[in-house]
């Protein structure tokens, strides 16, 4: 049961008849990992704190640039050289003190991953390089965690669900394949965003984390895992396609 401040924060949303009272206490009992808190991140946890997630474990080992201003929304000038984790565990405190936060201040590596990762009910990975995408996506599998995968460059933005874990379907693998796998420069100090861009991506992403999380709980419950939106900013406009599961597939193939 909710309390009546929480039925009063979250009115407007538990009226809409596809999230309902129902889809309210779903989201307040589930734990959203957000793997990193730049641009992507940022309208990430703002929107997923705002809709009323109960537990969110945030990764990031960056410090907070100036830089970093122009699109990771929760940064303030205050927050320059201190831990993203740290700054934004901050600002998820002022925003909602009664959300449970977890943050790391870890760089995700195959290694640690599943350790980071664990107990997950769903991960949304923001991060900015493929090495990291792929260790979180293998880890993701072996953990049975649906991932929500989120990326932008310039004007182009993509976000997909993926359940590898699922026999019939596909990880994030599966879509990039295995050349990425040591691929860690940071594209977005190579090419360039707009603020706007990672925001459209993010709040998009949240809206999708809310499908996937209230799955068979609410009407606007649909994973749709391994349906690929591709988002372009110039032409205003997003096209989607599905991925299939690659027999194959390092990440989460069939043994043998
Ligand atoms: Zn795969």
């Amino acid at each position: 049961m909710l309390s009546d401040a929480r039925l009063d924060r979250f009115a407007r949303q538990i009226i809409i008849p596809e999230i309902g009272g129902a889809g309210q206490v779903a989201l307040d009992g589930t734990q959203v990992t957000l793997v990193g808190l730049g641009g992507i991140g940022s309208p990430v946890l703002q929107y997923l704190a705002a809709a009323g997630i109960g537990q969110l474990r945030l990764i990031d080992d960056g410090d907070v640039e100036l830089s970093n201003l122009q699109r990771q929304t929760i940064y303030t000038q205050r927050d320059i050289g201190h831990a993203k984790a740290v700054a934004a565990r901050r600002w998820l405190a002022n925003f909602d003190s009664e959300i449970t936060v977890d943050v790391r201040d870890d760089r995700i590596t195959a290694g640690n991953a599943a350790a980071l990762l664990e107990g997950s009910g769903l991960v949304l990975d923001g991060t900015d390089n493929f090495a990291t995408r792929l260790a979180v996506s293998d880890s993701c599998v072996a953990l049975g965690i649906p991932l929500l995968s989120a990326a932008v460059g310039r004007f182009q933005g993509q976000v997909a669900a993926f359940a590898g874990h699922l026999p019939d379907q596909p990880c994030y693998r599966c879509f990039v394949g295995d050349a990425f796998d040591n691929d860690d420069c940071d594209t977005c100090a190579d090419d360039g965003m707009l603020g706007a861009m990672a925001g459209w991506a993010g709040s998009f992403a949240a809206m999708r984390a809310v499908s996937v999380l209230l799955d068979g709980v609410a009407a606007i419950g649909d994973p749709a895992f391994g349906k690929v939106h591709m988002m372009d900013g110039l032409k205003a406009e997003m096209r989607s396609f599905r991925v299939v599961k690659d027999p194959a597939c390092k990440g989460c193939g069939l043994p043998g």
